[in-house]
């Protein structure tokens, strides 16, 4: 899952890590009020799930108190990179003398964690990565997961951070360290991380990706899904034990099996349509599941045509007959459904679908290119 920046200062705040004060805010009426308590000058940030919002307007410095509704309302109105933008983070704004950039990813090719750490940090880093790569230092763990001190000393010293803070920074890149491994991130970036006038350290920008599949014991990151939801659609969804990420296309795929459901994809865009989602349904049968999936598809006004792709092993065909059944009439299913079933009990499935007027198909091509001619 990936943190809103509001979110990833709020994890590092309580860890003690230094952040300016601030606080988000979803309408450009909440700000006065948030800055009166910070004061000024603040920084406005829209809150996407993108880099590079300062390039595109969506990060500003703001002076006087006239400015901050204005600016506010400015950038409540942007789309970046496709996202509206529909909160903001008000922070108080610090000077700046220098920007780093600091990073930990979970290193899958080196089986460790990496920092990451360049003298060159900023809006700019993508570039420095490409044309000058040798001002992005690496630091990869042992096999006991560790860095060390020396290591980060050495680090710092060749990035250019002032002589006066190298133990201040030290201190801090491992204490960020601790916090990527002890709460199971898989990304933690600042960037920039800032050295001001007067010589402090200051988290400016931070991007927090967490490992979800440890989410069930990190209650404070959940509590983030919980209250301001990604996409409410696929939270929705787990509950009820569907596997559901929305896509681009029109094509509602229902499907039983997560390989199944990747091969229905394929063979939907090998006949030229969009699949408008990856749904699974799960390996076990269950009458609810489908009339929920049937409903969430139904929910998608992109969708054109569903297609009900089943296998039937564990899952019987005769259950997501009736589950299918049960939504039409619960539901209404203003879109043509097609629907492929193979295995077990697929004849009673097909017999209860028949009585209802509902043909099936056995090949999951012919139904898929039904579905696919739809438009
Ligand atoms: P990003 O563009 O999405 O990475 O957003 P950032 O939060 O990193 O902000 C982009 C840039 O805006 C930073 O690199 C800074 O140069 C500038 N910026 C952000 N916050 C402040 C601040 O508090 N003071 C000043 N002077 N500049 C800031
Ligand atoms: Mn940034």
């Amino acid at each position: 899952m990936k943190l809103h920046e509001y979110q990833s200062k709020e994890l590092l705040g309580k860890n003690g890590m230094p952040i300016m004060p601030g606080r988000v805010a979803a309408s450009a009426a909440e700000v006065p009020e948030i800055v009166e308590e910070i004061g000024l000058p603040v920084v406005l940030k829209a809150q996407v799930h993108v880099g590079g919002r300062g390039k595109a307007g969506g990060v500003r410095v703001v002076g006087s108190m006239e400015d901050v509704v204005p600016t506010a309302e400015k950038i409540l109105g942007l789309t970046i990179k496709g996202l509206p933008v529909k909160k903001l983070l008000v922070t108080r704004a610090c000077d700046i003398a220098k920007e780093f950039y600091f990073g930990v990813i979970f290193d899958r090719e080196k089986r460790a964690c990496t920092m990451i750490l360049s003298g060159e940090g900023g809006v700019d880093i993508e570039e420095t990565a490409k044309e000058n790569p040798e001002a992005i230092l690496k630091i990869t763990s042992d096999t006991r997961g560790k860095i060390y001190d020396f290591q980060v000393r050495r680090a710092a010293a060749a990035m250019g951070v002032p002589r006066e803070l190298h133990n201040q920074f030290i201190k801090l890149a491992l204490a960020l360290y601790d916090m990527f491994v002890d709460m199971d991130l898989t990304l933690l970036e600042i960037n920039p991380l800032v050295v001001t006038d007067e010589g402090n350290l200051v988290l400016v920008d931070a991007k927090i990706i967490t490992d979800d599949n440890a989410m069930y014991r990190r209650k404070e990151i959940k509590e983030f899904e919980r209250a301001d939801p990604e996409n409410p659609d696929e939270v929705k969804a787990k509950e009820y034990g569907l596997s559901y990420v929305k896509l681009d296309g029109n094509v509602g795929c229902i499907v039983n099996g997560a390989g199944l459901a990747m091969a229905t994809m394929d063979m939907v865009k090998h006949f030229g349509g969009e699949p408008a989602n990856f749904l699974d349904i799960g390996g076990s049968s269950n009458t609810e599941k489908m009339k929920q999936a049937m409903k969430l598809i139904l929910s998608d006004k992109n969708v054109k045509s569903i297609l009900i792709n089943i296998f039937g092993g564990i899952t019987r065909c005769d259950d997501v007959a009736a589950g299918f059944i049960g939504a039409l009439r619960s539901e209404n299913i203003d879109r043509p459904v097609f629907i492929r079933l193979s295995g077990t009990n697929e004849e009673i499935a097909r017999e209860m679908l028949e009585k209802e007027n509902i043909s099936a198909d056995t090949r999951m091509e012919d139904a898929v290119k039904k579905a696919v001619a739809v438009k």
